[in-house]
């Protein structure tokens, strides 16, 4: 054990000396003594620190009295002071002890045998008390900043302690509630009953346990807020293991509950429009099947997916895209009964169900209402968008027996609304079911068809509408059937895209076209483009502008003779790799034609960067030319467009001498159509350029 220090203060000589003597004895805990006569020493060693106690006489040189001891006081608190005193001097001493002195010795004490004893346990105590205090104090300082509220009360239930946060959440100070009962300082009601809920302290204190409080508590603040709180109770013991009080810790879960809600929501609803999602719709399908079993009634789920959707969002960008799903998620909710569910089951599909009596008239209403909301137009942002939808229905229980046959049975009567021209709806008959396993066969039919080599093309003439002359031809696929025949390409293009089956076979159609070119070329006839068209999964094929390349190179066809045949949705899907495709393309020197425009949103700024030989208007507007003066209009500003951007413009579909004046009129470069001629086969077509001799043939043109 290290000595102890004692610092002696005092003028005279005489009892410095006999306390150094004194204290020199002790046996136990040895102590060294310093001495200085006066304060302003004494203050000068006590900075230096390590002193263990002062023993001060009052009244020295320099100063006089109680505030000799205040400056040593103020100095250092944690070292405890003993004031040296006689009889004379006793006052200064009991007011110094008042103050903070440890006590004070007796002059007749000094030489006492048990002065080192009682300076040593002082010294000791003092230590504890420091410790003590600095634990008390750490103590406070957590209470106070940790986030929960912490309560505690006598062993009657008496509030004795409330931290800052607890001030916070019962809306009582700590002056307030002390002694007060803790029921009246945590009020707590249950949520359901509103009753006042049972104060878990006396049960905690009773059965000297910890426990958790009820979920249901809720927290009624002394201005009448009212919180969920969550915590839990534990009992204080004695040393002794007696039970003196309880601690509550708890806090506000408002904020967590309102936390724990909205992911529940999040779960079962669509970010964008907050309509219900695919789960919860699930959900209330089964629950509205098993009550419809149970009273005998019907459910019709309208399974909708936007005509077109795919165009506005790649054309216009998918901030209208989004905004538009919003709108129409409004317009729909506005179409359905309250007891009917409207829910998105992501990107343009929506399925509404529908609650029915016994026979199904609710959704044939809400289907033409439906129809007819969404069809107005939507102004967003400063466009004015039109859209239209397609519907398919199922009906409980006649279609299905459970909620994942509804849905899908609706989605197959969809598909045939589209079939049908969209913009319609139509009902699920099980026929549907058969037409869609027809589909599957055709996908399997159309692999063995690859293989088997039964695609034929068939070569339809463009002419140059000034000059009447052929200026070239379209490939256009037919599938030549065991059983079914000549099969079209809308039979089957649509499967193949479906299927991915569309890459080999447009693969086949190319070089077939090349080919057939090739031979025609050989035989002398004068020069022409074939023009093939090019499906959008082929195009964003990473391997398309080399399979173009090689076949080119193989059959030996000029590059400038092949026209690729592209629709506006397929260089809208995809803008940046579109623009680089297509100048891969046009470097290699292949002619590059839109099909079908004025179907597809086509942003004008891109289609000038596009560079395009060819716009071929779609035969829609041809056709209604004369009938239609809007459509006439389009033409002509087409015409226009064209040929302000240095394009060719061909009409399709041209039918009629009537047709061809117009386009004449309005100086369409060239023409496509049945008033030409169809697409016929190759050995046909070759008749259609005049004759088997290419000299024929040239000198047929010429006398043209
Ligand atoms: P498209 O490229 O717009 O081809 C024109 C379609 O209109 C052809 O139908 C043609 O026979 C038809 N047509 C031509 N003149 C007239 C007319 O005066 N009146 C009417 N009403 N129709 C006319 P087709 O051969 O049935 O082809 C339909 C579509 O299938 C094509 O439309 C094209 O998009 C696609 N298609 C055809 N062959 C291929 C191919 O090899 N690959 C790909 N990916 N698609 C093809
Ligand atoms: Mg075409
Ligand atoms: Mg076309």
């Amino acid at each position: 054990m290290s000595a102890y220090i004692v610092l002696v203060i005092t003028g005279d000589p005489g009892d410095a000396a006999m306390i150094e003597e004194t204290l020199s004895k002790a046996r136990d805990g040895p102590f060294i003594t310093e001495w200085v006569q006066e304060l302003s020493a004494g203050l000068q060693r006590l900075r230096k620190g390590g002193i263990d106690i002062v023993l001060v006489d009052l009244y020295l040189q320099d100063s006089v009295g109680v505030n000799t001891f205040d400056a040593l006081f103020q100095l250092v608190p944690p070292v405890p002071i003993m004031v040296l005193a006689d009889d004379e001097n006793e006052p200064a001493a009991i007011e110094a002890v008042q103050r903070g002195a440890q006590g004070y010795l007796s002059k007749g004490f000094f030489s006492n045998a048990l002065t080192p004893q009682a300076l040593r346990s002082i010294i000791e105590r003092k230590k504890v008390e420091e410790a003590l205090f600095v634990e008390k104090e750490r103590a406070r300082v957590t209470l106070e900043s940790i986030g929960d509220g912490v309560l505690s009360t006598d062993v009657a239930c008496n509030v004795t302690y409330l931290n800052a946060e607890a001030e916070r959440l019962t809306g009582w100070t700590r002056q307030e509630a002390l002694g007060r009962p803790i029921a009246e300082v945590l009020h707590l009601i249950d949520s359901e009953t509103r009753q006042p809920a049972r104060n878990p302290v006396e049960t905690v204190i009773a059965n000297k346990k910890n426990m958790a409080m009820y979920a249901r508590s809720l927290l009624v603040r002394r201005d009448g807020y009212e919180a969920p709180i969550e915590d839990s109770i534990a009992p204080i013991f004695d040393r002794h293991g007696q039970v003196t009080g309880a601690v509550v810790t708890f806090r506000d879960v408002s904020e967590a509950h309102a936390m724990a809600r909205k992911m529940a929501h999040l779960a079962e609803h669509d970010y964008l429009t907050g309509l219900p999602n695919r789960l919860l719709l699930y959900d209330r399908l089964t629950q509205a099947i098993a009550y419809a079993e149970r009273h005998h009634t019907a459910i019709a789920v309208l399974f909708l997916d936007l005509d077109n959707f795919k165009h506005i969002n790649d054309s216009l960008g998918h901030s209208i895209g989004d905004a538009l799903l919003e709108s129409v998620s409004k317009r729909l909710v506005a179409q359905v009964r309250h007891s009917d569910t409207v829910s998105r089951l992501g990107g343009d599909e929506f399925v509404v169900l529908v609650l029915e009596d016994t026979n199904a008239e609710h959704s044939t209403i809400t289907a033409e209402k439906i129809i007819g909301a969404l069809s107005e137009p939507h102004h967003l942002s400063g466009n004015e968008l039109h859209i239209t939808t397609s519907i398919g229905i199922s009906l409980f229980p006649a279609d299905g027996a459970d909620a994942e046959t509804l849905i899908k049975n609706a989605d197959t009567a969809m598909y045939y609304a589209k079939k049908k021209g969209k913009n319609n709806f139509q009902f699920f008959n099980g026929d549907m079911n058969a037409r869609a396993v027809e589909r599957q066969l055709t996908e399997v039919e159309l692999r063995r068809a690859i293989d088997g080599n039964e695609f034929v093309l068939h070569y339809q003439p463009k002419v140059d509408l000034a000059s009447g002359k052929v200026t070239g031809a379209e490939a256009l696929i037919r599938w030549q059937h065991a059983q079914r025949g000549m099969v079209l390409p809308d039979s089957f293009i649509a499967v193949a895209e479906d299927s991915g089956l569309i890459v080999p076979i447009g693969g086949v159609v190319l070089r077939k076209a090349c080919e057939q070119l090739k031979e025609w070329l050989a035989a002398g006839f004068e020069e022409f483009a074939v023009s093939v068209n090019v499906s959008a999964l082929e195009f964003r094929d990473r391997r398309f502008v080399s399979k173009v390349r090689q076949t080119l190179a193989e059959t030996g066809v000029p590059p400038n003779l092949l026209q690729l045949e592209l629709t506006e949705s397929v260089l809208m899907r995809n803008i940046d790799t579109s623009i680089s495709v297509l100048h891969e393309l046009k470097e290699m020197g292949v002619q590059l034609a839109i099909d079908d425009f004025g179907t597809g949103y086509s942003s004008l700024s891109y289609l000038s960067q596009f560079p395009i030989d060819v716009l071929k208007i779609d035969q829609s507007f041809v056709q209604t030319i004369t009938g239609n003066k809007g459509n006439g209009i389009i033409v002509s500003a087409v015409i226009g467009m064209g040929t302000s951007l240095n394009q060719r413009v061909i009409a399709e579909g041209v039918e009629t001498q009537e047709q061809l004046d117009f386009l004449n009129e309005h100086h369409c470069d060239e023409g496509q159509g049945y008033l030409f001629g169809a697409a016929i086969p190759a050995e046909e077509f070759r008749h259609f350029l005049g004759t088997d001799n290419a000299t024929e043939a040239k000198e047929s043109h010429m006398r043209q």
